[in-house]
């Protein structure tokens, strides 16, 4: 059960990291980040939460996934600033906003399986109360995951730790290496 539960939360938080990723967000991996519009915009936040091709996501649902990707950008923001209190303070206002809820459905012949939301809620919403709790949950270590920001320079992406020592720093492979290349450079020209 705790388990089924980690799991829930771990994917939800991977469908988190791509939203706030695609949608938000100045530099990526040492290179400005152009900012979304109009088509590039819906399709990059239906591609996120893994609407491709249904057609779910509208212009002002994509405009409402990027506001809460924001949101939960600059959670994860004052989490890496080590601001616990205000972090906390952003996130109890994001599951008040999102109506989270606990209550169980059942599609077509499936198990009873546990949701955040209400049944009459909207694609939008229901991503708005799953990811409130989920990242609420990582934050209270309720799960075995934290949720961080690049450590590089002119790069704000965030990323999933899976680490037991909670050591990632970087997004990728890509940032950790144009980070080690400066500091050589640095080293060799001090030298
Ligand atoms: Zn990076």
């Amino acid at each position: 059960m705790a388990d089924e539960l980690d799991g829930h939360h771990t994917m939800r938080l991977e469908a988190g990291v791509a939203l706030i990723n695609a949608l938000t967000g100045n530099h990526v991996h040492g290179r400005p980040k152009p900012a979304l519009g109009g088509r590039d915009l819906v399709r990059a936040a239906a591609e996120a939460v893994g609407d491709t091709g249904n057609g779910r996501v509208d212009l002002s649902g994509a405009e409402r996934l990027r506001n809460l990707a924001s949101r939960l950008r600059e959670i994860i923001e004052s989490l890496s600033r080590r601001e616990h209190d205000e972090a906390a303070g952003l996130l109890n206002r994001l599951l008040a906003d999102s109506r989270a809820r606990p209550s169980l459905h059942r599609h077509g012949d499936q198990t009873w399986h546990l949701h955040f939301h209400g049944p009459e809620a909207d694609l939008v919403q229901q991503w708005t109360a799953g990811l409130a709790v989920s990242v609420a949950a990582a934050f209270g270590e309720q799960i075995p995951h934290r949720v961080g920001l690049c450590a590089a320079p002119r790069c704000d992406q965030v990323y999933i730790d899976a680490s037991q020592a909670r050591i990632k720093r970087f997004c990728g492979l890509a940032c950790q290496n144009r980070v080690k290349a400066a500091a050589y450079r640095a080293r060799r020209s001090g030298a």
